[in-house]
């Protein structure tokens, strides 16, 4: 048991500098914890409702005053001085409190927040680290721990990119018979030679988002064929040491039912994207897919889920990580794995339960940031802690994606000690 005794926020930047909410809340027992919260830029249409001011005169509106206001004033007033069980009586406390399917009074990200630091607080007062309580919640033992592969965007386009791709992320995942730390040298080697490889075509960057290149290039295709490149010139095997994956999140290029890439002249229906796929498979060593289609073309995701293999065909905006949505994608067999953003759905609680529900279809759990981010490593543990396949933190590079990475790291050292012990 534990009683709450102060919950305060306050509006902080994210990387994209944009203001988002930090919450810091203290136990009886004196155990403080604080958890900021990121913000999609590629909003799905079913994710959980961030709250913003909409005050012109701040932030060009996105101040998040009304969202701290949720959490000094309406949150407080119920949690401040009460005792709470377990993460999911908070957290019942709080959907209810809200009282709004998207929670839409309160914002998820005032929630969130909460939900977190009262997470990290629980797992400091038991003296433990915070994926080893997230794994007690989730049911898994200190002897089923394993640590996550690394997906990383090293390429970026669509809503994150500067420059002129339409597919968002272009990923490099290593394969997953190697430790946390190899795969993460790997990803940094190949993003250094991605680099390369980009000046060598003169093909002009800046980077996006998530610290992904964001370059010039003719077709999308060619963004994996750079990525190839420098992976070959590093001498790793491609298709069986390191393999290409795609965040296509066609929200961006989708218009009256058709998906407009440079790859094409003409805009292709869903049943072209579908074949533009079944080439794309034929020619890349493509891990994962994400977002082949838009969120409301069940039809392609359908078409496309007959024929991939080995290749995991991911819903992000889809899914939302929303129950409802993935009963849905289940009853129409849409994929074969889920993207985890706790602040899709707004609690840790809701969280595990979908991703217990995605776990019993036998789905790959991949636990993500989001584009704008600040340098809260909550996900790292809670990725370990539900024991998830697959992180994708961003970049190998850029504070607050590094963060997470490095955060990693010393999780992995914990989980070798404890096995050796
Ligand atoms: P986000 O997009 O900017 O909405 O977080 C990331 C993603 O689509 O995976
Ligand atoms: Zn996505």
């Amino acid at each position: 048991m534990s009683k709450i005794k102060s919950v305060t926020a306050r509006e902080i930047l994210d990387s994209r500098g944009s203001p988002t909410v930090e919450t810091k809340i203290i136990l009886d027992s004196g155990a403080t914890a604080t958890a900021s919260v990121p913000s999609g830029v590629s909003v799905g249409k079913y994710e959980a409702v961030e709250l913003r001011d909409q005050d012109p005169h701040r932030f060009h509106g996105r101040g998040v005053l009304r969202a701290i206001a949720s959490v000094n004033q309406t949150i407080a007033e119920q949690i401040v001085g009460r005792e709470f069980a377990s993460q999911l009586q908070l957290d019942e406390t709080l959907i209810k409190l809200d009282g709004t399917k998207e929670k839409a009074k309160l914002g998820a990200n005032a929630i969130l927040s909460v939900s977190e630091a009262f997470c990290k607080a629980m797992a400091l007062q038991a003296n433990i680290p915070c994926f080893a309580y997230v794994a007690h919640l989730y049911g898994l033992g200190p002897n089923d721990l394993k640590m996550p592969t690394p997906m990383s965007v090293q390429i970026e386009g669509g809503k994150h990119g500067a420059g002129n791709l339409d597919f968002q992320e272009f990923l490099v995942i290593p394969s997953s018979g190697q430790t946390f730390a190899e795969a993460l040298r790997m990803l940094a080697e190949i993003y250094w030679e991605t680099e390369k490889v980009l000046i060598q075509y003169q093909a002009v960057h800046s980077v996006g988002d998530e610290g992904g290149y964001a370059p010039n290039l003719f077709t999308n295709l060619d963004a994996l064929e750079v990525l190839a490149e420098a992976i070959q010139a590093l001498k790793y095997n491609l298709g069986r040491q390191v393999f290409l994956g795609l965040d296509v999140a066609p929200a961006y290029f989708y218009h009256q039912n058709k998906y407009r890439i440079k790859d094409r002249t003409t805009p292709m229906t869903t049943e072209e994207l579908v074949e533009f796929y079944r080439d794309l498979l034929r020619q890349y060593p493509l891990a994962s897919i994400e977002d082949p289609f838009h969120e409301d073309d069940w039809e392609g995701w359908t078409k496309l889920a007959q024929f991939t293999g080995n290749t995991i065909i991911v819903g992000d905006d889809l899914l939302t990580t929303n129950k409802q949505r993935v009963q849905q994608a289940l009853r129409k067999g849409a994929c074969s794995a889920i993207l985890i953003k706790p602040n899709q759905v707004g609690t840790v609680a809701e969280t595990i339960e979908v991703i217990k529900l995605a776990r019993q279809a036998g789905w790959k759990v991949i636990v993500s940031h989001r584009g704008g981010e600040t340098n809260e490593d909550f996900i790292a543990d809670f990725a370990v802690g539900v024991g998830a396949d697959y992180v994708k933190f961003g970049a190998p590079a850029r504070g607050e994606r590094v963060a997470k990475y490095n955060r990693l790291l010393a999780i992995e050292k914990m989980i070798d000690q404890n096995a050796h012990e």
